[in-house]
């Protein structure tokens, strides 16, 4: 089956991760991002504000869809029968994180994969921390991020 999930905090999500999302829908034809609760992170939005910018940044993307799970993704995976999971790689600093977690997706469910798509060389840098960083601190992020977001950044940090 061609379908898959996209897990991640997306907290925001950035324009980094619509890359990914965009080149795996030429792979699956239907790709649910899927907002995961990422217990060490204490998240900028509530998982309602994130679903809503998604669903706005996703609209014109047929087969894009978002769904959110507080739990492992292998357990919302197998509800869903879904065997695959997309995840990017940006500098070799992602690697060693995302192979430990590939793996343990995988002592968890033994059907369940991984695949990875490397980055756009342009937003080799662009993290949602960073997002978060520049835009409390005035800064412009409407090149890192889709307009959605960009404007809840500035509502949320209460810049004009
Ligand atoms: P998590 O907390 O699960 O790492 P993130 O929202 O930070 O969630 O990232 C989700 C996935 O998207 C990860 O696989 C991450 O490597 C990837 N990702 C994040 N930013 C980029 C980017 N700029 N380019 C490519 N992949 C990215």
């Amino acid at each position: 089956m061609d379908i898959a999930i996209y897990p991640g905090s997306f907290d925001p999500i950035t324009l980094g991760h619509l890359n990914i999302l965009e080149r795996a829908l030429g792979i699956f034809s239907e790709l649910t991002l899927l907002v995961a609760i990422n217990p060490n992170k204490e998240p900028l939005f509530s998982q309602e504000e994130s679903m809503e910018m998604i669903s706005e940044a996703i609209s014109g993307l047929p087969g894009a869809k978002v769904d959110f799970h507080n739990g492992l993704t292998v357990d919302y995976a197998r509800e869903h029968g879904i065997c695959t999971a997309v995840r990017g790689l940006r500098a070799v600093t992602d690697f060693e994180h995302e192979f430990s977690m590939a793996l343990t997706n995988r002592s968890l469910w033994a059907d369940f994969d991984t695949v990875f798509l490397m980055t756009k060389a342009e937003y080799m840098y662009l993290s949602s921390s960073v997002v978060r960083q520049v835009s409390q601190m005035g800064g412009n992020v409407a090149q890192f991020v889709p307009p959605c977001v960009e404007r809840r950044l500035r509502e949320k940090f209460g810049h004009a």
